[in-house]
């Protein structure tokens, strides 16, 4: 079969998480940081290392097949390509944002002022949107100090924590976006045999990542109110304690509601509970 290209960025904030997602699916690969290609050992793949800018592009020209790229770049490229799965990371808010002291505190006091902001085309369309005419300053970093130098009135920049806003005096002020990595392909892929299998690998990945395995000790006459309690991926497995009156259930609670479960069996009568995270969940 032939060999597929998938884009991740080369170095920043996505380079990482992309690389553990794709060890974490079974790749073998290094992690070249002086290359532009490495190989795949054991998978009919090549990982192609780039400017996260270019990715979208790269993938809807045929360069490569996939790519891992932040949702706010593929919009803002405006390019033709398939979303195939969100990822969970890279989660970030494109947010305008007005110095403290603006006075600003309605979206329509924007008019007639300038924004500064790396993300022309997505604002554009958030203005027009909202019927506002203001003039965007497009700048390529550090767009949060163009107020303070007087360069603009506002920013449009991606934030996560805000800290970055904070310590430039700015306050957040209108959501435009929000956006986290996702996993995009070539339009003609989406039923290519190693394309399928490589979003399984990912999918079963991530359900793992959302999910944490538990092992807990019950009384026997507390077992049906503890398992109640329990979602699980079918029914838990109860397995008999040496001691006469006791059992092990074992089962997969999801993260998010994981610290209220587990008081919840608490006060049901279970004890010694141990918490594993898991590697794969492959339905
Ligand atoms: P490159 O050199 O590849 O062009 P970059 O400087 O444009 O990198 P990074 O700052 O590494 O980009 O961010 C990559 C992506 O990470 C962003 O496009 C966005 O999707 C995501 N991201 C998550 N949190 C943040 C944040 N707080 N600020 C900026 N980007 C963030
Ligand atoms: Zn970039």
């Amino acid at each position: 079969m032939k060999t597929l290209k998938i884009a991740i960025q080369k170095s920043g904030r996505l380079n990482e998480k992309s690389v553990e997602l794709l060890k974490n699916c079974g790749l073998s690969f290094e992690n070249y940081k002086s290359s532009l290609i490495s190989p795949v050992s054991n998978f009919p793949l090549e990982i192609l290392f780039l400017r996260d800018d270019d990715i979208p592009e790269y993938v809807q020209d045929g360069i490569a097949d996939l790519g891992i790229v932040g949702e706010n770049v593929i919009q803002e490229t405006q390019v033709s390509v398939n979303y195939l799965q969100r990822l969970g990371f890279g989660k970030c808010s494109l947010k305008i944002a007005v110095p403290n002291n603006s006075g600003i505190d309605d979206i329509s006091q924007l008019n007639g002022k300038s924004i500064a902001t790396s993300y022309p085309a997505i604002l554009s369309k958030f203005l027009t949107q909202h019927e506002i005419q203001a003039d965007i300053r497009t700048i390529s970093g550090s767009v949060e100090i163009s107020p303070g130098l007087g360069l603009s009135d506002a920013i449009c920049d991606l934030v996560s924590t805000g800290g970055t806003l904070k310590s430039n005096g700015l306050k957040p002020f209108a959501d435009v976006m929000s956006s986290e990595a996702v996993l995009i392909g070539r339009d003609e892929l989406s039923a290519n045999d190693l394309v399928i299998e490589l979003i399984q690998r990912i999918q079963s990945v991530l359900r793992a990542k959302e999910t944490k395995y538990v092992v807990l000790n019950a009384p026997k006459d507390q077992l049906a109110q503890i398992i109640a309690l329990l979602p699980g991926v079918k029914s838990p497995s109860v397995v008999p304690l040496a001691e006469a009156g006791w059992v092990a259930v074992h089962t997969v609670i999801p993260e998010r509601d994981f610290w209220d479960r587990i008081s919840q069996l608490k006060q049901a009568g279970a004890q010694g509970i141990v918490v594993m995270p898991i590697e794969k969940i492959i339905l």
